[in-house]
């Protein structure tokens, strides 16, 4: 019997980057009877989780904002509570993420000005500066910008578009999709000058998808006066209002809450910086893995490898969608298809949220037999020896110290 139908599939992590793995600890803080939203204590459990995510985000100004709904509809929040139809606004496309925001402001009638980009890289900072520069009259509203892009597995240096917007002086506001690398990777969104950063509860918070999770700075809360986009059940103004009385403009997705209650805890526990350097040396393994079997990221050069998922080339003639079908049928594990103009050409391996060295290593050894069953030309146990070398070589705790 495939692994994938036995009664015991479910033991394994999945390799997707994103939703993510739920720790039993959030799962049981998420296993919650109804609490009425609209008793007096409900505000005890609510206004803390929006005052202690502000620190996930690196902020101090900016208003938390919580939607039962998905980081796309974080995009929605960003663009119709601050622009208005025909407003210009500047995005690069390198990735499917990006892809579909620039799609979404399109939609919403928005002058979209697209800087086209090879997929595996990032966001380019030294555009955005050139473009800024020629617009005098200050017509471009926002800089929107993916800093980790998924589908490519490339992370995206935030502090250099704020430089290049601050080089021109430009006023527009910088929007950042968060959404894979919140709680995974350093984010900081007062140092780097960002009026809205757009996360989800189903990728580094380790929860279940089904709220989307914002910040806000006081410049975008602004433009929200004079926005003219529609929106109602995705406006800041009744958001705001609501959770200012210790409530919500309509039903809270209260496990979620709980949840994230669960999860700061978890987080703030470890120490963001902590939590963000696991996530460096786990990345790192995958990468020696990729490099032992003589594969490729997409990614193009070092500094925009994410620490969080690693796209993956697979080599000329094979087809990574096999591939990722074959891993879950034989073996019950998901690990995510190449995206976009990557399908069938690349497979990811996300590594955020709730991971150690030993689970990071099931996931090598399990594409290993997978490739070597699809007769890759890798030679099995390769990876998995180039991640072990370094976690061992890395491993900075008790056995050292005992020595
Ligand atoms: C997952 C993800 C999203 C949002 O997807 P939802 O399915 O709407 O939560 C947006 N941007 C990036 C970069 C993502 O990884």
């Amino acid at each position: 019997m495939p692994t994938s139908q036995t009664p015991y599939a479910d033991l394994n992590p999945v390799f997707i980057p994103g939703p993510t793995n739920v720790p039993d600890r959030l799962r049981r803080a998420m296993d919650r009877q109804t609490l009425d939203h609209r008793a007096p204590d409900f505000k005890d459990v609510f206004l803390p989780v929006l005052a202690d995510t502000r620190h996930v985000f690196g902020t101090r100004e900016g208003e938390v904002i919580l939607f039962p709904a998905t980081g796309t509809a974080g995009w929605e929040a960003a663009i119709t509570n601050t622009l208005s139809p025909g407003d210009k606004v500047l995005i690069a496309r390198y990735g499917m993420f990006s892809h579909r925001w620039i799609d979404m402001c399109e939609r919403h009638g928005l002058e979209v000005i697209v800087l086209e980009r090879p997929w595996g890289e990032g966001a380019p900072a030294d555009l955005f500066a050139e473009v800024l520069g020629t617009d005098a009259g200050h017509e471009i509203k926002a800089v929107l910008v993916t800093h980790n892009e998924t589908a490519t597995g490339v992370v995206s240096d935030i502090a250099a578009v704020r430089r290049a917007m601050d080089s021109v002086a430009h006023p527009a506001m910088l929007f950042v999709d968060c959404v894979s690398s919140l709680g995974s990777m350093p984010f900081h969104m007062d140092e780097w000058g960002v009026d809205i950063a757009i996360s989800g509860s189903q990728k580094g918070f380790m929860l279940n998808t089904g709220m989307a999770v914002l910040a806000v700075s006081p410049k975008a809360l602004a433009a929200m006066e004079t926005a003219k986009l529609p929106r109602t059940f995705l406006d800041f103004r009744d958001m705001m209002t609501a959770n200012a009385a210790g409530g919500f403009p309509y039903t809270p997705p209260l496990q979620l809450i709980f949840g994230l209650r669960e999860s700061l805890d978890m987080l703030f526990a470890e120490g963001l910086e902590n939590v963000y350097a696991r996530h460096q040396r786990l990345a790192e393994g995958v990468r020696r893995a990729v490099d032992a079997w003589g594969l490729s990221l997409v990614a193009l050069s070092p500094e925009l490898e994410s620490n969080t998922v690693s796209s993956i080339y697979v080599p000329e003639g094979f087809d990574s969608n096999l591939l990722v079908t074959h891993a879950y049928e034989a073996y019950g594990v998901s690990f995510g298809v190449g995206l976009g103009e990557l399908n069938g050409r690349a497979f990811r391996i996300g590594h955020l949220g709730a991971l150690t060295d030993v689970v990071v290593l099931s996931g090598l050894a399990t594409i290993e037999m997978a490739m070597a069953d699809l007769n890759y030309p890798i030679e099995l146990g390769s990876g998995v020896a180039a991640a072990q070398q370094y976690y061992r070589a890395t491993q900075g705790g008790s056995l050292r110290e005992a020595a």
